[in-house]
């Protein structure tokens, strides 16, 4: 049958595969198919499981923070008020939706999915749900958020004594199963079962979908996908000059970002302003140089990778060349997986406020005692 490549884009054709053997692009090596033993009804339960495990992850509490007699439980929403609070609406309603909203309409986006692939039913708009669904997935941050708790946790444990809770556990698990998804998950195998690839060749020049990967003949340009109601074209309109333009952008904002504070808290001698290479520092100096590590990886190398990444694309865009070109296919990929996990330090420090005004409060209350 006729498929085409996710990173390069070439068409090829691709035989009947046996169970547990993987079909991979002859010009970049990229996956193109494979036959996992684990079938639709396991990826189901699956995503069942994460639905459910979302609710108590909300619903509980995710972290005890212990001083002397006072103890204060963390809540996924405490994120969402400290921001709200701090008169950071957007970031409020931001992370409201990475960390809250999008996880749930994913994996019920999925069940939907799966579920009606399961029971023989396949309406007209199940492509374009699972279109949706994996748009969302990359915004659906309870992995990036677990890492961002993780290190608050580690921190919080010097200063107060901290526990997770049975909401972290079960966050804990729900990101896990999101991280593992993949694996049990093809997405070539669930394009198919919602309408299965066209088996003969197509006569003439080709063009195929960005989304769902269906090979259609070039007349279906401009039309909408018959699988996933995506609009087929062969460019996106003035790519260059957008990518161009925000990269730009990234890179006046990139120094900024560094060298200004993100946040801050209320101690004894006033307001103490936070920066990222101040967080980075303040880790090293009390030897928790692992969690030092997970913030410059996340915060400082990846927006740098892909800034200075895309500009090498875009140069060799304009200036192209055959040199590096397999190498150059799977860095954009990485690019494009790997730029949400840039967001665990936004995610950290709305997490960290709530601790933070509890020490806070605690030093307060000694000095006006004394
Ligand atoms: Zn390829
Ligand atoms: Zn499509």
């Amino acid at each position: 049958m006729a498929q085409s490549c996710e990173n390069c884009g070439i068409d090829q054709h691709v035989g009947e595969l046996d169970i547990r053997s993987a079909a991979y692009c002859f010009r970049c090596g990229c996956l193109l198919d494979a036959v996992e033993p684990m079938d639709l009804n396991l990826g189901l339960s699956w995503m069942i499981a994460e639905f459910i495990l979302l609710f108590p992850a909300n619903l509980l509490p995710l972290m005890q923070a212990t001083l002397g007699p006072e103890s204060r439980e963390n809540y996924i929403s405490n994120g969402v008020t400290a921001l709200w609070q701090g008169h950071w609406p957007l970031l409020a309603v931001m992370f409201a939706a990475f960390a809250i909203v999008f996880p749930f309409l994913r994996a019920g986006m999925m069940i939907v999915v799966l579920g009606a692939v399961r029971l023989n039913k396949r309406p007209k708009w199940l492509g374009y749900l699972y279109r949706r669904a994996q748009d969302i997935e990359l915004w659906a941050m309870s992995d990036v958020l677990v890492l961002a708790g993780f290190v608050v946790f580690m921190r919080t444990e010097v200063q107060l004594q901290g526990r997770i809770q049975w909401g972290g556990w079960c966050l804990i698990m729900a990101a896990a199963l999101q991280i593992l998804s993949p694996w049990c998950l093809s997405s070539h195998r669930i394009w198919r079962a919602i309408r299965p690839d066209e088996h003969r060749a197509q006569p003439g020049p080709t063009i195929s979908c960005e989304a769902c990967a269906l090979v259609l003949p070039q007349r279906y340009l401009g039309h909408r996908c018959p699988r996933c109601w995506k609009r087929l074209r062969e460019r996106k309109l003035n790519s260059m000059t957008r990518t161009g333009a925000l990269v730009a952008a990234g890179y006046v904002l990139y120094f900024p970002a560094y060298y200004y504070a993100m946040s801050y808290t209320l101690q004894p001698g006033g307001i103490k302003l936070h920066s990222i290479i101040d967080g980075v520092k303040e880790l090293i100096a009390a030897g928790f140089w692992e969690l030092a590590v997970i913030i410059i990886i996340t915060s400082i190398l990846i927006p740098l990778l892909k800034l200075v990444g895309l500009t090498w694309m875009l140069f060799r865009v304009r200036h192209p060349t055959a040199k590096h070109l397999v190498f150059r296919t799977r860095l954009y990929h990485v690019i494009h997986r790997m730029g949400r996990w840039s967001n665990v330090d936004p995610f950290r420090a709305s997490a960290k406020i709530t601790p933070c005004f509890l020490t806070a409060s605690r030093v307060y209350s000694k000095v006006s005692m004394d």
